[in-house]
């Protein structure tokens, strides 16, 4: 199965997909954190990248489209995959297009998470990740008894980009480049729109609904 999950900024993508990979087993890729680990390690493409992640803004087109093209032909991308953080801008969305017809192969969903901005604004701020394994918690709601990942005991961080400036801006430019994408998949026919406000579970249940 080949999925894109689609949403602004802290509805849930990487939360849902982490656990949507797992049970559908299909790999999960996610442009975000791929960005983030080449940051990490220091790469000509993290400094790069890391410039346009502080302020919030996109990462050039180019500089995405090369990495997906890449990553979608490994092995691991050849049953099936969950984009997601990609496409996020009209011209990703056509160069995805294209490889998808040179490819011969089909996206089959396009599902669109929704949630509220003021919701989201209270998750992004109350977002922690952990370094070491990148589960992702949420202040509100998990119990976190210290700043150590209950599963894997690892560092938990706020990313730099969860501070409350540079989420206004991504919100901006999610309203400015990354919608019209939505209206792209609308007009195909590919978008499912899903809910996503409730419990974890609750909301994995309605996007399996939603790719069947
Ligand atoms: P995310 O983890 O998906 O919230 O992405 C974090 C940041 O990485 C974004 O705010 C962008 O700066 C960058 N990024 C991730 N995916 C893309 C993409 N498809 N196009 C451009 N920039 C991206």
């Amino acid at each position: 199965m080949r999925i894109i999950l689609f949403g602004p900024p802290g509805v849930g993508k990487g939360t849902q997909a982490k656990i949507l990979s797992s049970e559908l087993k299909i790999v999960h890729i996610a442009t975000g954190d791929i960005l983030r680990e080449a940051i990490s390690r220091g790469s000509e493409l993290g400094k790069k990248a890391k410039t346009y992640m502080d302020r919030g803004e996109l990462v050039p087109d180019d500089v995405v489209i090369g990495i997906i093209q890449d990553r979608l032909k490994e092995s691991d991308a050849k049953n099936g995959f969950i984009l997601d953080g990609f496409p996020r801008t009209l011209p990703q969305a056509e160069a995805l297009d294209k490889v998808f017809e040179k490819a011969g192969i089909k996206i089959d969903r396009v599902v669109s998470m929704e949630v509220d901005k003021n919701v989201l604004m209270k998750r992004l701020t109350s977002r922690r990740v952990c370094r070491n394994c990148g589960s992702i918690y949420n202040l509100l709601v998990d119990k976190l008894e210290d700043s150590k990942c209950p599963k894997c005991g690892g560092e938990l961080y706020q990313r730099d980009d969860d501070k409350q400036e540079t989420i206004e801006r991504r919100f901006e430019v999610y309203q400015k480049q990354t919608k019209p994408v939505r209206e792209f998949y609308s007009k195909k026919k590919m978008l499912v729109e899903v809910d996503g406000i409730g419990e974890i579970d609750e909301i994995t249940k309605r996007l399996k609904k939603a790719l069947k």
